[in-house]
């Protein structure tokens, strides 16, 4: 008995059955899952560029414009 961790469903693998690396995915969440440990099993998030639905990075695509103070001499008319 194996632990799903993405979602901590408990999934039936024979020890016996299968080996490092091998693939298989979540009946509960469906996520390619891989075999990285075999006593105890041990599995882990498959990476799979087939269904890359890693979006926890925002990008700073909005700027936030700061206050750019440029030296701007007031044009004041001076009278001599
Ligand atoms: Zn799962």
């Amino acid at each position: 008995m194996a632990t799903c961790p993405e979602c901590d469903a408990e999934i039936e693998v024979d020890e016996f059955d299968v080996d490092k690396g091998d693939k298989l995915s979540c009946p509960e969440c469906g996520s390619n899952l891989e075999v990285i440990g075999l006593t105890p099993i041990e599995l882990d998030i498959a990476a799979d560029d087939d269904d890359d639905d890693d979006d926890d990075d925002d990008l700073e695509d909005d700027e936030a414009e700061e206050d750019e103070e440029e030296d701007e001499e007031e044009d004041e008319p001076w009278e001599e």
